[in-house]
């Protein structure tokens, strides 16, 4: 069993209901592990707050969408509340050369494509608020939706939940930040270790915790 070398690159895929967690945590487990870096989607939504072209997503239009679908450049690509949102190829070929653990933000139908097309180097991870009671609490305090799409988000959660709960490898309660974040990190190094054929028992034990079905979640259940 091999103990020298740079760990495999990694597809992990976090997806949650809007206002979940997911890009909280996302961010906090990049900034505790150097290997890891961010998948930037292509939208055709506009941006909000403070985010960055570039940086957040690619803000391109309808039209510009369209062209990159008809030249492949997307590994999938999926309508959510009405607009358009793609992972880029070019960011997974990167990733996976490069050994990095590529972080992607994105919905239950992008996250089974990613795994249907890379199923060795994918794992998928479903993050959920202990309660719907506590999502619309975050979606509130985000305070960067209008009432009608908090609205629409919260109708949509149960739905996404549902599918998550059904298909994805892992699921994440994220109640205290810091044990979510904890437990992404365990799951990454679980996956990477068991390509390389490493041990990383530690690891292992949270990955194996999180399983999906090992999880309870009643506040979700329909
Ligand atoms: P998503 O990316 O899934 O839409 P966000 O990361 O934007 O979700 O989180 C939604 C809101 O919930 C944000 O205001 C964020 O600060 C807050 N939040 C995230 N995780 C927690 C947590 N564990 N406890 C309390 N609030 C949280
Ligand atoms: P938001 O508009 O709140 O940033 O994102 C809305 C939803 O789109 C979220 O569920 C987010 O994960 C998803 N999303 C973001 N980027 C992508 C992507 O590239 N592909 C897919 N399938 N979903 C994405």
């Amino acid at each position: 069993m091999s103990s020298e070398g740079p760990l495999p690159g990694l597809l992990l895929v976090l997806s949650a209901p809007s206002g979940g967690g997911k890009t909280t945590v996302a961010h906090r487990y990049r900034a505790s592990e150097p290997d890891a870096v961010f998948s930037v989607s292509a939208t055709t939504r506009a941006p909000r707050g403070s985010e960055r072209d570039g940086v957040d997503y690619h803000f391109v239009t309808a039209e510009r969408f369209a062209e990159m679908v008809a030249a492949d450049a997307f590994a999938e690509w999926a309508e959510v509340h009405g607009r358009r949102y793609g992972t880029l190829r070019a960011t997974v070929d990167a990733a996976l050369r490069s050994r990095h653990v590529a972080l992607f933000d994105i919905d239950v139908q992008g996250g089974s494509q990613v795994k249907a097309g890379w199923p060795d180097e994918t794992a998928t991870v479903f993050i959920l608020p202990p309660s719907p009671a506590e999502l619309e609490r975050r979606l509130r305090a985000r305070s960067t939706d209008s009432e009608s799409s908090v609205a629409a988000r919260l109708a949509a959660a149960r739905a996404e939940a549902a599918r998550g709960l059904s298909s994805y490898d892992y699921v994440i309660v994220n109640d205290a930040l810091e044990d979510a974040v904890a437990r992404v990190a365990a799951i990454a190094l679980h996956e990477r270790s068991r390509r390389a054929g490493r041990e990383a028992p530690e690891a292992a034990r949270m990955a194996t915790a999180c399983r999906r079905g090992a999880t309870k979640l009643p506040a979700w259940q329909p």
